[in-house]
């Protein structure tokens, strides 16, 4: 059975910066990839360590940055800083990096991330780019799919549908 790496907060656990979940309502797809023993739950923040609740962060843009700035924050030219003006670059780095491990590890060739977050973004972070754990699942061939197309992987997995971007 081929598996999914998927954001944990859209499973409904309360890890977002802010202390809430992002419960997606694709419930029956979920449901149906638990059952099937396909989930591969993951928050890249929370498995390095950041506490919940904590500071909102962004990607910080330099003249360096290029069209994907979550490759210019794994290759050093782009910064993470948090609300409170922390500089947590190092730390959202190894979470790109260990997530893109863990679903190697599970033989994950899909992830679903949520959009909007410096780890999962895929469609839109402020700027309409990649961010760090969605870059890092991206050069290891992993298709990600951002949690409004949950039903786009389901078809893809099930029978072939194109790709998510
Ligand atoms: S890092 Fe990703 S999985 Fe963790 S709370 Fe943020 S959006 Fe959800």
């Amino acid at each position: 059975m081929e598996r999914v790496l998927v954001s944990a907060c859209l499973l409904g656990r309360p890890i977002r910066y802010g202390g809430g979940d992002e419960r997606s309502g694709a419930v029956a797809i979920l449901e149906r990839w638990q059952r099937e023993g396909r989930l591969v739950p993951v928050c890249p923040e929370v498995a390095v360590g950041f506490p919940t609740p904590r500071p909102p962060a962004e990607i910080r843009l330099t003249a360096e940055t290029g069209r994907s700035p979550g490759d210019d924050v794994l290759a050093g030219r782009a910064r993470v800083i948090e609300a409170t003006g922390a500089d947590v670059t190092d730390l959202y780095r190894r979470a790109a990096h260990d997530t893109a491990t863990l679903a190697r590890r599970h033989g994950c060739r899909h992830a679903i991330l949520t959009d909007g977050s410096p780890s999962c973004g895929s469609t839109f972070v402020h700027d309409g780019t990649f961010t760090g754990a969605s870059a890092a699942l991206r050069r290891a061939g992993i298709l990600v799919w951002p949690q409004g197309r949950i039903a786009g992987s389901d078809a893809r997995l099930r029978h072939g549908a194109p790709d998510p971007s």
